[in-house]
C-alpha cells in the first residue's frame, strides 16, 4: 500500500503529528514503540507542559497513549533502518518489512549515546542496524553487538545463535545476554576500523578488536545514515518554519530538529509538520 505519510518515531512530536493526520483523514503509517517514548515515561516530574502541574512523565505518557487509542490510531512497533527516495515516494525498511509513503515526518528524537566514529561510512559494509535482516551473513563469524536498550536483547541472542563469537557491549545496567560464544569486554568501542569492509572496532583502551560485522541496536539511528541526502547541522535536521527539510515531502519535528529539547516544542512542531504534510498532499 502507498501511504499518504509515514511518521517515524513515537515520542510527543510523533503523537502530535499522528493526531493531526488522523483528524484530517490521511492514510498514514506510524512506526515506533507501542509504549510511545522512554524519554517521556522516565521523566520524574514535568512542570512545564501546559495543562499538567508537576506530572510524572509516565502519567503524561499514559495520557498521550489513551488519546491515541481513543482515536483508533495504530502504532507499528519497529525501527526504521533505512529510507530511500524513489521518485514521487519514499521506501522505508523496518526490519524485514517494507513500506512506501508519499511524505515523511521524522520525529526520531536525539540519540544521546551517539554513533561511532566511521560508523556512517560502513553502513551495508559490515555495519548493520537489523539482526533479522543481516544476521545470516555472519553465520560462524565474529560480530560485535552494541546494545543500547534491553528490549533489543532478543536480537543479540538471535545473533549469538548464528555467530561463531559475539562481543556484547550493553549500554545499560543488568544485561541478560550470555552464552559460551558471548564475550562482554570491559572496554568500550569508539570507532569502526576497516578497508573495503569493517575489519574491527577501536576500543577506548586504544586496542583493536577484530570483527567481521557490527550490529548497532539502538533506540535511534544517526540521521545521516537513516536517509541519505538529508541536510543536518550539528547532529540536527535542518528545517524551515513549516518543518520542511531539504528533501521534497520530508518534514521533521521534535528534538531531532534542535534545541530546546522540550515536550511543548516537540508537540508544536509535530502539529506544524502534520499540517505541512496536509498542504503538500494537496
Ligand atoms: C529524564 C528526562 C527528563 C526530561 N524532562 C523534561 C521536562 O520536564 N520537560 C520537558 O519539556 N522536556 C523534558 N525532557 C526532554 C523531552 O523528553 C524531549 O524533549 C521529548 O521527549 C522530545 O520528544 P520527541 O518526540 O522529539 O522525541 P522522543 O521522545 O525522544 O521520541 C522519539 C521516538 O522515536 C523513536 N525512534 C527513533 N528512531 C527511530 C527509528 N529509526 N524508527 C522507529 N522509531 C524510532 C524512539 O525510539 C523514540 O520512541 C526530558 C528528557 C529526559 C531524558
Amino acid at each position: 500500500m502507498l501511504y499518504d505519510a509515514a511518521i517515524i518515531g513515537s515520542g510527543p512530536a510523533g503523537v502530535s503529528a499522528a493526531l493531526n493526520l488522523r483528524i484530517h483523514d490521511k492514510r498514514f503509517i506510524w512506526i515506533g514503540k507501542k509504549t510511545l517514548s522512554d524519554k517521556l515515561s522516565r521523566a520524574e516530574r514535568v512542570s512545564n507542559y501546559p495543562g499538567f502541574t508537576d506530572v510524572p512523565g509516565a502519567e503524561l505518557n499514559a495520557a498521550f497513549l489513551r488519546q491515541v487509542q481513543a482515536m483508533g490510531i495504530e502504532i507499528t512497533e519497529a525501527m526504521v533502518n533505512s529510507i530511500m527516495p524513489m521518485g514521487d515516494r519514499y521506501a522505508l525498511m523496518a526490519g524485514p518489512d517494507f513500506y512506501e509513503a508519499r511524505t515523511l515526518i521524522l520525529t526520531t528524537g536525539v540519540n544521546q549515546s551517539g554513533g561511532l566514529e566511521g560508523e556512517a561510512d560502513y553502513v551495508g559494509r559490515g555495519i548493520s542496524y537489523c539482526a533479522t535482516c543481516d544476521g545470516g551473513l555472519y553465520r560462524g563469524r565474529t560480530v560485535a553487538v552494541l546494545c543500547g536498550n534491553a528490549r533489543f536483547e532478543h536480537e543479540a541472542a538471535f545473533l549469538a545463535g548464528l555467530a561463531g563469537k559475539l562481543y556484547f557491549f550493553p549500554y545499560y545496567k543488568n544485561p541478560g545476554v550470555a552464552g559460551e560464544n558471548v564475550i562482554a569486554p570491559a572496554s568500550r568501542p569508539v570507532a569502526v576500523e576497516g578497508d573495503a569492509r569493517v575489519t574491527g572496532l577501536r576500543l577506548n583502551t586504544g586496542e583493536s578488536l577484530p570483527v567481521d560485522g557490527v550490529f548497532c541496536l539502538r533506540d535511534a539511528i544517526a540521521l545521516n545514515t537513516l536517509l541519505p541526502g538529508l541536510a543536518t547541522e550539528d547532529g540536527h535536521i535542518v528545517v524551515d518554519r513549516a518543518m520542511a527539510t531539504n528533501l521534497p515531502g520530508v518534514f521533521a519535528a521534535g528534538d531531532c530538529t534542535g534545541r530546546p529539547y522540550q515536550y511543548a516544542k516537540a508537540v508544536g512542531e509535530g502539529n506544524v509538520a502534520a499540517h505541512s504534510v496536509i498542504d503538500y498532499l494537496g
